[in-house]
């Protein structure tokens, strides 16, 4: 077989940190035409690198044919946004940017964010590679440049004269297939006093719960503090600050600058976590290779529970259509046999089904129609949400199910 290398340091990969099969892009949902056709099938085996332990992915598939038409628009999440307000209030009181400073993001999406600086009178600058969804922010008056962030498009934006006193970069780190080069444009970008935040979700709870069906072809890499730390010095940045943040099953927000910038000392948090990772195990090679057992386990356990529910000639249906759900489904290999269909409230999904699985998505009103005794929640991220919203299937004495991180039914 012939074998990657680590899209840091380029030691070729020999570690499996798990093997999940293969599996259709988990964004690709169905039409009834559509079932006829054989999807393209991707590996999801993730790696771990024995040199910087970054966990990752091989690029099977274009990261220009994953984001290019992207479907995600952020302003559709009211929490994501309330997130989004607290963040830029926060960001201008602690470094004291005015209406001269310059605010730059990176996947800037839909403006989400950028429209909290625009309020506050800044000159702004989105890069959005998706056309479709950085027209949205063109027509709220966000300037928004629709491009791949990198090297390149760095020394353009210096040549025009644009740098960021802050540039942003939430959730696209790991979406990013040249890693080096998105790092090295950051380092040019940045005014010698900018500060550079990035969310991106924490391999230490990824592994810690178990959030196995987080892996999937959009994810092309999986940070740890330490191993974040390692890829911005290489490029001579210092992560200064870290916050541990609850979103997406649990992130990180690190605070970067350049290593030639005195002014901001590296804060207590940054050595904490450090350690708090190291006494964990992620500085060894031992740590990642035992997720791939818990991994195994949990799918037998799920598997048994089917079993048993059809057994008891029981029903169970699904809430929810998001990617990790079918990143789940498609490594346990659940189909409408065992799941008969799943519902969401995203018009976009309903009447299509699921890729690789062919379960179909109904309107969630279809539960009450057919009163199920299990429903299966596969954003288990927002169970507590949908439980509350849902709460009325115990009329007929139905269930809530998770399978993250493990099996749980709530009656
Ligand atoms: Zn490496």
């Amino acid at each position: 077989m012939n074998l990657g290398h680590c899209r840091f340091c380029g030691t070729q990969l020999r570690y499996t940190f798990v093997d999940l099969g293969v599996s259709p892009l988990a964004n690709s949902y169905l039409t009834t035409c559509q079932l006829q056709q054989e999807a393209s099938l991707y590996p999801l085996h993730a790696y771990v690198c024995e040199h910087c332990f970054l966990v990752q992915l091989e690029e099977f598939a274009s990261a220009e044919c994953i984001f290019k038409h992207y479907a995600y628009f952020s302003s559709y999440s009211d929490t994501w946004l309330q997130h989004a307000r607290s963040y830029a209030d926060m960001v201008v009181e602690r470094f004291g940017l005015d209406e001269h400073s310059q605010v730059i993001e990176i996947a800037s999406n839909d403006g989400y964010l950028l429209q909290y600086f625009v309020a506050k009178g800044m000159h702004v600058l989105g890069i959005e590679p998706a056309a479709n969804v950085a027209e949205t922010a063109l027509q709220k008056g966000i300037r928004t440049v629709v491009q791949f962030f990198g090297e390149a498009m760095a020394r353009q934006l210096i040549a025009n004269g644009a740098q960021a006193d802050l540039l942003i970069g939430n959730n696209v780190l790991a979406h990013v297939p040249q890693l080096n080069d998105f790092v090295k444009g950051m380092k040019i970008v940045l005014r010698p006093r900018g500060v550079i935040t990035l969310e991106f979700p924490h391999l230490m709870r990824l592994m810690a719960e178990n959030q196995f069906d987080t892996i999937y072809h959009e994810h092309f890499s999986y940070f740890s503090l330490i191993t974040v730390d390692k890829i911005l010095t290489e490029h001579g940045l210092t992560v200064f600050d870290v916050e541990e943040l609850s979103t997406h099953g649990g992130s990180l927000r690190i605070y970067a600058r350049h290593a030639e910038d005195p002014s901001k000392p590296i804060s207590r948090r940054v050595t904490e976590l450090r350690a708090r990772e190291e006494s964990v195990g992620f500085a060894c090679l031992a740590h990642y290779l035992s997720f791939a057992d818990t991994v195994q386990e949990t799918k037998r356990q799920i598997l048994d529970f089917l079993v048993q529910v059809k057994q008891q000639g029981k029903s169970i249906v699904g809430y929810g259509a998001p990617a990790k759900g079918n990143a789940l489904l498609n490594y346990c290999g659940i189909h409408p046999d065992t799941l008969s269909y799943t519902v969401d409230r995203s018009p976009h999904k309903q009447g299509r089904f699921l890729p690789g699985t062919h379960i179909p998505i109904y309107h969630p009103e279809h539960i009450r129609l057919t009163s199920p005794d299990y429903l299966l929640i596969l954003p288990w991220n927002l169970k507590d949400e949908i439980m509350e919203q849902m709460a009325y299937i115990r009329q007929w004495g139905g269930q809530f199910v998770v399978f993250i991180p493990e099996v749980r039914s709530y009656s």
